[in-house]
């Protein structure tokens, strides 16, 4: 079997005593190019195990909605159908997660305990409760980033240009084909349970008000699928990109949020295809360099989601225009229901409501505005994430933190020309977006018709 290359490690250290080996899957919801089962499985069959694989449902993360859900459960119910294929149940655990997986792990005598990897405070805090809560091996494998984070850099990197060159180093020896789950040799015949996954849905305390989407179909199958057709549909990706009205981007980011295809499968797909070469580096350096530097920076900054996780030039110049006067202030509602003075940041913000994805160039925009329209860069910031994780469909992710605190508050950025409210932070505005592309047909697409 290939080599996962550090892509494992063990968070807790012990030798195998029991009767199984259980992946509990968190970020990777998938069955095939997924490095945590891979190493599951190899350490199941090592001691002769059957392997078992948990997703749980902590009931308590707060304003979920039916869209997240929806994509979320099609997705796991065949995760569950293709992993029964290959002998290895999938199990569904309601409840809190402190509380349901030690108890699981008891129940099925799990000698060793694999999960893959999120640099999320709400991921880390369970797996920190898990680990208080039992005393087996537990080892974490980063299934999501082609270069482990912890392998790409141990610091928080300054910009794209620090990470980008450590990246390139490590690419040729990970971004591999990845070899194939095998059909697993021991079954436990006992520990499966028909999932009811309708019946699961109702029963949760969502927000149905969030409607799921249709133009995009979730789940392995899909989002294989839709790969396919990326090798031709990204020609011109590097000139076209950031014209919100060509539709142009690769639409990956439901699929790269709910784990239901490897980032590597993706690029080594990408990479290997006829391309012409500035779309494929173009597009590469997006879903690898962005994406990977957005993991390191919620890996390493605690405050990601805060003020205080601004480079430090930022918050100087922030807090040197804190009391600059506004020349319009709107409440955290106002810019939910898409009531500003500005045609354009309020379709974008339709964009979001009703198709669950806005396009990445008017989501700078979109932030800056609500920087310049808050009564301060903190309730900005908060504002951003509450509608961010609510309405997009590749919400609750460490791109989408580190884009608002990009916009907000220069990460990953330089200083430009100090102005009014956003100080040294870089500026956006309407008449440089009537410049870049046909402003008027945008807003007509995305009128609120309802
Ligand atoms: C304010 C703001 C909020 C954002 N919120 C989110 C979010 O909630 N979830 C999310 O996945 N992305 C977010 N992004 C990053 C980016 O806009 C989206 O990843 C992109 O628009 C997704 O569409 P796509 O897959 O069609 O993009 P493509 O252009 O086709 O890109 C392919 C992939 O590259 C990666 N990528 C592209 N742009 C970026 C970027 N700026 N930073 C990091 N990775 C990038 C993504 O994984 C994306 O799926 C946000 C950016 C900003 C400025």
């Amino acid at each position: 079997m290939t080599s996962t290359l550090g892509r494992m490690r063990h968070l807790r250290e012990g030798s195998f005593n029991g009767k199984s080996v259980l992946y509990w899957m968190v970020r990777d919801k998938r069955a095939n190019d997924n490095w945590a089962l891979i190493e599951a499985q190899k350490i199941a069959i090592d001691n002769n195990v059957p392997l078992e694989v948990c997703f749980n449902i902590n009931n308590n993360y707060s304003e979920s909605n039916l869209r997240q859900y929806d994509f979320l459960f099609k997705g796991l119910q065949e995760v569950e159908k293709t992993l029964d294929d290959l002998d290895i149940n999938f199990h569904l655990l309601l409840g809190p997660t402190y509380i349901k997986l030690p108890e699981f792990i008891e129940k099925n005598k799990v000698g060793h305990l694999i999960t893959d990897f999120s640099p999320l405070k709400v991921y880390k805090n369970r797996l920190k409760k898990v680990f208080e809560n039992t005393q087996i091996p537990i080892s974490q494998v980063d299934a999501h980033n082609i270069i482990p984070a912890w392998i790409t850099s141990d610091k928080k990197e300054f910009a794209a240009y620090t990470i980008r060159p450590k990246i390139k180093k490590l690419l040729p020896e990970y971004l591999t084909e990845i070899p194939k789950i095998k059909k697993h040799p021991i079954k436990n015949k006992n520990s499966s349970k028909d999932i009811l996954w309708g019946k699961i849905l109702k029963s949760l305390d969502l927000d149905e008000s969030v409607k799921p989407i249709d133009w995009i179909k979730p789940g392995e199958i899909n989002a294989k699928t839709h790969l396919s057709k990326l090798k031709s549909h990204l020609i011109d990706y590097n000139l076209q990109r950031n014209d919100p009205n060509l539709k142009k981007l690769s639409n990956m980011s439901p699929y790269f949020h709910f784990g239901q295809i490897a980032p590597q499968r993706v690029a080594f797909e990408i990479k290997n295809s006829t391309l012409p070469f500035e779309d494929k580096e173009a597009f590469l350096e997006e879903m690898i360099v962005r994406r990977e530097l957005a993991d390191n920076f919620c890996l390493y900054e605690k405050n990601y989601d805060f003020f205080d996780g601004f480079h430090f030039w930022a918050q100087k110049t922030l807090n040197e225009h804190r009391n600059d006067e506004r020349d319009f202030i709107y409440s955290p509602g106002k810019f939910e229901s898409a009531e500003t003075h500005d045609e354009l940041w309020n379709a974008a913000q339709n964009e979001m409501i009703i198709r669950g994805k806005m396009h990445g160039f008017m989501r700078m925009y979109w932030a800056k505005k609500i920087l310049e329209w808050s009564p301060s860069p903190e309730i900005a910031q908060q504002t951003a994430i509450e509608l961010n994780d609510k309405y997009q469909i590749d919400g609750r992710d460490p791109n989408g933190y580190t884009g608002i605190a990009w916009s907000i508050g220069g990460v990953h950025d330089r200083a430009w020309f100090e102005r009014p409210v956003y100080g040294k932070v870089r500026y956006m505005n309407f008449n440089g977006c009537k410049r870049k592309f046909n402003v008027k047909s945008y807003i007509e697409k995305n009128q609120n018709k309802s």
